[in-house]
């Protein structure tokens, strides 16, 4: 099961993950690219943008050290995460 997190905008829900570049383009509105995965058991959805998915790309798809650093994952509810995903146009499922 997917634990729930308090957010201060939705209340108890799902816990998500998105990519710091996705986070800051939440209240800025600019799309920066999505890449998903869908929550599975007990680990929750997590988002990347297009400047992560190329870093991914660049270094052999894997997720380092080097690369949780330079994407600094943020916590979010599962409907700000939703929030994200409807200011992107193009949405991808990884
Ligand atoms: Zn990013
Ligand atoms: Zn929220």
């Amino acid at each position: 099961m997917i634990e729930k997190i308090l957010c201060d905008i939705h209340g108890s829900k799902e816990m998500s993950f998105a990519c710091i570049h996705i986070a800051e383009a939440i209240d800025a509105k600019n799309p920066v690219g999505f890449f998903y995965s869908e929550a599975e058991e007990d680990l929750p959805q997590i988002a990347w943008c297009n400047s992560c998915e190329q870093y991914l790309l660049d270094n052999g798809e894997e997720w380092t050290d080097q690369f949780q650093a330079l994407a600094d994952f943020k916590m979010l509810c599962s409907d700000c995460f939703d929030e994200a995903k409807s200011i992107e146009l193009e949405i991808h499922l990884r």
